[in-house]
């Protein structure tokens, strides 16, 4: 079910609606492969008349399923609007699409989501990737060569010597 509501439901009263829509309402599977759209998006929102618009406002909630750029590890993305807005004209060219007296607003809040979409995902925002995670000497034979201990052992030796 996308996200309608009907105007005549609105004559007398500010509307409230609550729920959740499937993923594939939302119709992203096919903007990125390393982000997933998995879980409803979950919505929380209050619409009213002002004017001669329809003003809707609320909070927004969808987590989406990534995988990291650099070390492609899978990792979730919480995406929050917690005071998304809307402001839909009733007239004029920019009059919003009644149908049947419903109004959808599925198209708007997809708008919004897609550009909370991250950029670049990443696991956290140091992710050093995959090179670094192999080859690490820690008390191997190379261990007593690294810089910081061999300019300490040079300047104690400076020390016995004076
Ligand atoms: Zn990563």
């Amino acid at each position: 079910m996308p996200i309608t509501f009907n105007l005549r439901h609105l004559e007398e009263d500010s509307l409230q609606l609550v729920g959740e829509m499937p993923p594939a309402e939302l119709e992203l599977e096919t903007m990125d492969e390393l982000i997933k759209a998995t879980h409803p998006l979950v919505y929380d929102l209050e619409v009213q008349t002002l004017d001669n618009a329809i003003l809707v406002r609320g909070r927004v909630e969808l987590n989406l399923d990534c995988e990291c750029v650099r070390c492609l590890k899978p990792f979730s993305f919480p995406i929050e609007l917690p005071e998304w807005a809307c402001h839909l004209p009733m007239e004029g060219d920019d009059k919003v699409p009644v149908v049947n007296d419903c109004v959808d607003l599925t198209p708007h809040i997809r708008e919004d989501i897609v550009l909370a979409f991250p950029q670049h995902p990443l696991c956290k925002p140091d992710c050093s990737g995959l090179a670094k995670t192999q080859n690490k000497p820690e008390n191997g034979p190379g261990a007593a060569a690294k810089p910081e201990s061999s300019s300490s052992a040079w300047s104690a030796l400076d020390k016995l010597k004076l």
